[in-house]
């Protein structure tokens, strides 16, 4: 209560409670233990002895309420949360919360999905005895204010449930494995929460249900587990760095809330929506020793709702408030961390109408108290850390875990004590969600139903189903009227170049056929896929010069799809029915015994090249017409196989194979289901593990080994077709790819799995010493098997290895100066459809680019192609005349120059005679590289995203095929496989791989 609200009270009595909130600090219920609360003193006085500084606790953590009947963590754990030297399994934790769902009518287990490893994630909620009671009833009620269609949009309704509703605050622990705290310190809160009779505890279990899962990365938790108890065994000895956490990522699993590719994701999505939860609180551990990043810096995402911008500032604020008053250091938040993008785990709460939250707090990645001393800039006092960590500190687990409770059990009571708030701004967000097209616009996406790549879009629209988004389809062809763009005003350049006159006017109206899809944005999800589908602008100017994370997604432009953001409200009232299973029609048609697929670069063309591994396929280097209609160049002709297994893979895959009676009269070479080896450092797994993830979803087959592991292959040739080496990512040089980690001193560091270590190897790589690398033999045996007409793809860092290993020929490769593209959506433009790895593309495409390498061409091996430095380049010297006049010698008869050879930043520069003259190092044309897609001209470069500087790279080779020996090295400045986001671009590397001893198919040489 507070005075201005009081009217009923005199100003004495007001008097009165002002002076007695002064006790009572606004009538809020204090912080800490109640006298009466019996105290397990033998676990307190270990949590106190584990406890490196007097201030590295509070007075909600100081002690632990004892019960008659509930286990404490010790009973699993046999000492306290956060002891030195312990650190529990996922089974484990899982063991205690089932002891507490036992012991207690206060806490429920629910199992939530399993991950890619199969081993189970669960969801622990923990309230009173009454509200668990009626969970099933009060998630009713949430699930009203979570769709306010269900109430009509009544605001009166809609406040007798905020009055009533039960609000869910979910907080998700160890998501990063390396990051160990979150499991233990959850365990003891549940059971604070569980047990505690002081009033600020009771106020939250019974105001509110606390939903916890305990462990996210279930794999990498069990992994890191392994690597602990290692080190306690060889105490003196290096341990090995966790290289793989799960199945197939390491940190970026903390990046896919996008996409939605791992299991973690899509169970912790499915909880948190199914729940209704109004929080989702993820713990990280990096800096000291708890930066509450809620608020963030930045830029904020475009796509939240303003509420919730300020909902972040005010739990957070108070987070740090109240952790401050206690008198814990280095509690802060702002920081550098920008609210950009949605990829984070927490964000699937920003964009389903909740809060997201993030925890950082200071972990010594295991459970070793470890003497840890600060940079400067750790410990400095700033505007927004008044009471800085310190500089050097002995810092143990159980302070991590004292840090991670107090901050928790801090949030969990302000929330509940504005809890009618915040499920009132939570009803408040869906409705704003659903008047979203009447408010901002868009009033839809639509897919449209003659998409050129249906199983893409498909595969797009899958990606909206996991996100729980609504999808309709057309019952009829629809109209909109298209938003009129803005004229431009006639300026100089404008009038210089004279464009613009013969132009088409622009259309003022687009219609959908039947069958299209329609995302509307009159639902209660709509922020999340207008944020997926809409387009990204990250100023150069930003006053934010370090961008947490990609600044660009579009994903019908990273799909290659069509997506049309519809602003004319009119699409609403068009005629569509709900979508609820989503399904390419496939099959064969027509007869005939060769079948052509047309080709339009869909993944699921490769699937079926593998699933029909016997059948003979080829591609048609030329277009032609058959059975009445055109077929371009790279449709795909099946002979010879049975038809019956075509019809049934192509219904399951969604393509549709065109019967013919005759094979069309155009050269046509096979296709290959081609052996292929992924090749992977011990450095870093986890740039390479989007691309084993994009295989297995593919159901294509690839063996899987490591730079060590080819060293020793006697010929790869004999077992491999292609070389799949994708971005190594962090520490990808060509040193560390050869040398791997020292091995002049240290001791070996294996990745095995043994007594000790039964959860390492998993079903991918081990080695008994991770150090060594690719090495000088390896590097030998990668040229063996080039020049033995193998292809080895390349992609950024392992593409500037290839070259400095001297395997592509002309292609010379460089970091950029000045240029920033920081994770952003970049135009590509074809250059040679002719080429294979082209197969199914248009003129343009869109890709995925981070900072990739400059790739530059040079006919005369061993050399580099300068620069082009700008316009100014190859301007005339000065002398008489104009500016295009020819200078002159006084005295003598002008000598007319003979014409520059010109190219193009993308060819392969002419050679003259003078560089022709005895010169070995001049390539031979038809070994010279062949430049497949280009980077766009620099102001057709930027898609979404950052781009500063882009004229380094613009208009340089983004994609190419460098011959070497009897093979081929391909060649990616751009990341074709990425987050499960790249589905566009996919197909570059699996034509590489289908067509990889025909790629010099279509190829046409310079006679010079
Ligand atoms: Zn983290």
């Amino acid at each position: 209560m507070n005075c201005s609200e009081g009217w009923k009270l005199t100003l004495f009595a007001c008097l009165v409670l002002i002076s007695a909130s002064l006790l009572k600090a606004d009538g809020e219920t204090q912080p800490g233990r109640d006298r009466k609360q019996p105290v397990d003193e033998a676990y307190t006085e270990k949590m106190k002895k584990y406890t490196t500084e007097p201030f590295f606790t509070s007075p909600l953590v100081n002690y632990l309420p004892a019960s008659k009947n509930v286990p404490t963590p010790e009973a699993v754990l046999g000492d306290v949360a956060g002891a030195p030297g312990i650190l529990p399994y996922a089974k484990d934790v899982y063991r205690y919360m089932r002891m507490l769902e036992k012991a207690t009518p206060r806490v429920k287990v629910f199992s939530i999905g399993t991950t890619e490893e199969g081993r189970e994630m669960i969801a622990v909620a923990v309230a009173s005895e009454e509200n668990l009671k009626k969970l099933q009833e009060n998630r009713a009620k949430l699930a009203k204010l979570a769709d306010p269609r269900t109430l009509q949009l009544n605001d009166a309704q809609a406040d007798i449930i905020v009055a009533e509703a039960v609000p869910v605050y979910y907080i998700t622990g160890t998501i990063h494995s390396p990051e160990t705290g979150a499991p233990t310190a959850l365990m003891e809160l549940a059971y604070r929460l569980a047990v505690d009779e002081s009033p600020y505890i009771k106020e939250i279990r019974d105001g509110m249900v606390t939903l916890i899962t305990p462990v996210v990365e279930v794999d990498g938790r069990d992994r890191m587990v392994d690597i602990y108890k290692w080190h306690l065994a060889h105490p003196k000895d290096f341990y090995p760095p966790l290289v793989y956490w799960g199945k197939y990522v390491a940190h970026d699993n903390n990046r896919d809330a996008m996409g939605v590719t791992l299991q973690l994701t899509e169970n912790v999505m499915n909880t948190y929506v199914g729940w209704n939860a109004q929080v989702l609180h993820d713990l990280h551990e990096s800096v000291p020793y708890l930066y509450d990043n809620t608020i963030g810096d930045g830029p904020y995402n475009a796509w939240i709702d303003p509420i919730l911008a300020d909902e972040w500032q005010m739990i957070g604020a108070r987070n740090v408030a109240e952790m401050t008053k206690f008198g814990m250091p280095g509690v802060f938040a702002h920081g550098n961390f920008d609210t950009w993008s949605p990829g984070y785990l927490m964000f699937i709460a920003a964009l389903h109408n909740g809060i997201s939250r993030l925890y950082e707090t200071f972990g010594n990645g295991g459970a070793d108290t470890l003497e840890r001393t600060l940079d400067p800039e750790e410990y400095a006092r700033t505007w927004y850390k008044q009471n800085p960590p310190l500089p050097k500190v002995m810092w143990s687990q159980r302070d991590n875990n004292n840090y991670e409770e107090t901050g928790l059990l801090v949030s969990l009571h302000y929330f509940n004590e504005n809890k009618r708030m915040f499920l009132q701004n939570f009803y408040e967000k869906a409705k704003r969600s659903i008047e979203k097209p009447a408010s901002e616009g868009p009033a839809a996406y639509v897919l449209p139903a003659d998409e050129l790549r249906p199983t893409v879009q498909l595969e797009l629209l899958r990606v909206m189903q996991k996100q729980h988004v609504e999808i309709s389809r057309l019952t009829s062809a629809a109209t909109v009227a298209l938003p009129k763009k803005k004229e431009k005003k006639p300026g100089k350049t404008a009038e210089k170049t004279g464009a613009k006159k013969d132009e088409k006017p622009e259309p003022t109206s687009k219609t959908f056929p039947a069958g299209s899809y329609v995302i509307r944005m009159d639902q209660p999800y709509s922020r999340i896929a207008d944020a997926l589908l809409d387009y990204q602008y990250w100023s150069p100017e930003d006053p934010q010069k370090t961008p947490y994370d990609d600044t660009g997604w579009t994903f019908g432009e990273l799909y290659g799809v069509e997506v049309a953001r519809v602003s004319d409200a009119g699409i609403l009232k068009a005629p569509m029915e709900p979508v609820t299973e989503l399904r390419v029609p496939g099959g064969v048609k027509g007869e005939g015994t060769i079948f052509a697929i047309e080709n339009h670069a869909e993944p699921a063309l490769a699937s079926l090249r593998y699933r029909m591994k016997d059948a003979d396929l080829q591609a048609a280097e030329e277009p032609f017409e058959a059975a009445g209609r055109k077929f371009a160049a790279g449709t795909i002709l099946v002979k010879g196989a049975d038809r019956g297994q075509l019809d049934s893979s192509s219904k399951e895959l969604g393509l549709q194979p065109v019967a013919l009676f005759a094979a069309p009269g155009v050269k046509a070479h096979p296709l290959r289901a081609a052996r292929i080896l992924l090749l992977h450092t011990w450095l870093s797994t986890q740039t390479e593990g989007w691309w084993r993830l994009t295989l297995d979803k593919l159901q294509i087959p690839y063996d899987y080994a490591s730079t060590q592991t080819i060293a020793k292959s006697p010929d790869l040739r004999e077992k491999y077709d292609v070389i799949l080496f994708p971005p190594v990512g962090w520490g990808g040089s060509l040193n560390n790819i050869v040398n791997g980690l020292p091995t002049s001193w240290g001791n070996p560091l294996p990745w095995q799995n043994t007594p000790e270590t039964p959860n390492l190897v998993g079903k991918n790589d081990a080695t008994d010493d991770m150090r060594q690398g690719l090495g000088w033999e390896g590097v030998a045996k990668l040229q063996t098997f080039v020049s033995a007409g193998g292809v080895l793809l390349s992609v950024m860092d392992t593409a500037q290895f290839a070259s400095g290993i001297g395997m592509t020929g002309g292609v010379s490769t460089a970091g950029s100066e000045k240029m920033k593209i920081v994770g952003s959506v970049v135009g590509t433009r074809l250059v040679d459809g002719a080429s294979p790895i082209a197969y199914g593309y248009g003129e343009k495409v869109a890709a995925y680019c981070d900072n990739g390498p400059i790739f530059s061409l040079s006919s005369i091996a061993g050399s580099r192609r300068r620069r082009r430095l700008g316009p100014e380049m190859g301007a005339r010297p000065t002398g008489r005349g104009t500016k295009d006049d020819p200078d002159f010698a006084v005295g003598r008869l002008g000598a007319e120059a003979p014409d520059q050879p010109e190219s193009e930043v993308w060819e392969n520069p002419s050679i003259t005679d003078e560089q022709r003259h005895n010169n070995p190092r001049v390539i031979p044309p038809a070994m010279r590289a062949r430049v497949v897609l280009r980077y766009a001209d620099a102001k057709d470069l930027l898609i979404s995203g950052l781009i500063e500087g882009g004229g380094e790279i613009a208009q340089h080779p983004a994609v190419v095929d460098a011959p070497f020996g009897k093979g081929h090295v391909v060649m990616f400045s751009i990341n074709p496989v990425w987050r499960g986001e790249t589905l566009g671009t996919y197909s570059l590397v699996l034509n590489t791989v289908m067509n990889y001893d025909s790629l010099n198919a279509g190829r046409k040489d310079d006679q010079k």
